[in-house]
């Protein structure tokens, strides 16, 4: 068993980064212009535009950087903006062998933590071993201004915990739980501290405030190792994330944050559990998370495909796989 790590985490403004070695930047049009004044020092010579969450695509870009004719053994990777640059980065550094620093222009997710790049494929999600980045610049001040409903989404994987634990008990009580995924109440209470943490820091993040901010990236990077010491994911990822997963197979071409449609499956959910709301759902407006932004027939129909997908793609027991749906 490995236990992963964290990124080496640098609080500094972009334009104080000192970086003597050549780039290859993975990024989009979008995020790198909301950031290139801030950068215009780099010295970047290979650059990929990360488009959708596909390992075909990854691979191709793997192979573009390597046939580039770069002098590999200097290059550093450079993932500029949200998830799907870092996942997208992780996987070329990865089978490269390069180092990898990552730039976030929102703290829209936990993507640039973890060791895992999250794959689409066959209407599921894997999470692909890949690796940590080396490390990880946060500017507070990029952040602020990051768009709104993006800035502090990543919350959405914290308030996820609330239901996230509700089914890793569900599962320990109905003797569900696999081998090497048991209940660790101490975990749970540690998860607990965590999501509590992040409710606390929903409404100075949400607002683009440095403190709370820092809490945030503080509960993001504790849930993260907290999960990589147990090498499973339960305190963070149950039905909401399964839900949201199943959710993006009835949008169409229509794109809509990650983060986004886990806030709608926690509330519903939550609300499957029985569980009290009002606390969630304040955290999540404070952090400008769109209430609407899903339209409600891809909703109705994930939810009636829910059982049948959670069981389908083999997800650890949850409150989704006891609804009951007409
Ligand atoms: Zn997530």
């Amino acid at each position: 068993m490995r236990i992963w790590n964290l990124p080496v985490i640098d609080l500094i403004p972009f334009d104080e980064l000192e970086e003597e070695r050549p780039v290859a930047l993975v990024t989009t049009l979008e995020d790198w212009n909301a950031v290139k004044d801030d950068l215009d020092h780099l010295n970047i010579v290979w650059r990929a535009d990360a488009v959708d969450p596909i390992v075909q695509q990854w691979a191709n870009l793997t192979m573009d950087l390597q046939q580039s004719n770069l002098n590999d053994a200097e290059l550093a990777i450079y993932a500029v903006g949200g998830e799907i640059e870092v996942d997208a980065a992780k996987y070329i550094a990865h089978h490269t062998g390069l180092e990898l620093t990552c730039l976030p222009t929102a703290l829209s997710a936990d993507s640039f933590l973890t060791y895992t790049s999250s794959a689409r494929d066959q209407g599921s999600v894997t999470h692909l071993e890949t690796k940590p980045p080396e490390r990880l610049i946060i500017d507070v001040d990029v952040l602020a201004v990051a768009p709104e409903d993006l800035r502090a989404a990543g919350i959405c994987d914290l308030v996820s915990i609330a239901t996230a634990l509700w089914d890793w008990e569900l599962a320990a009580e109905e003797g569900q739980n696999p081998e090497g995924m048991e209940l660790i109440p101490w975990v749970a209470d540690a998860a607990q501290a965590i999501l509590d943490g992040a409710l606390e820091c929903a409404e100075a993040a949400g607002a683009g405030d440095a403190e709370g901010l820092k809490q945030l990236l503080d509960c993001l990077a504790l849930g993260v190792q907290l999960c990589n010491q147990i090498d499973h994911t339960r305190p963070l990822e149950g039905s909401e994330h399964y839900f949201a997963y199943a959710l993006e197979n009835y949008l169409g071409k229509k794109r809509i944050p990650h983060a986004h449609l886990v806030g709608t499956g926690i509330l519903l959910m939550a609300e499957f559990q029985d569980q009290y709301t009002e606390h969630l759902e304040r955290a999540l407006k404070l952090c400008h998370i769109p209430q609407d932004s899903v339209p409600e027939d891809a909703v109705g129909l994930a939810l009636r495909g829910l059982p049948e997908y959670v069981r389908k793609h083999a997800f650890p027991y949850s409150i989704a796989h006891e609804l009951k749906m007409q």
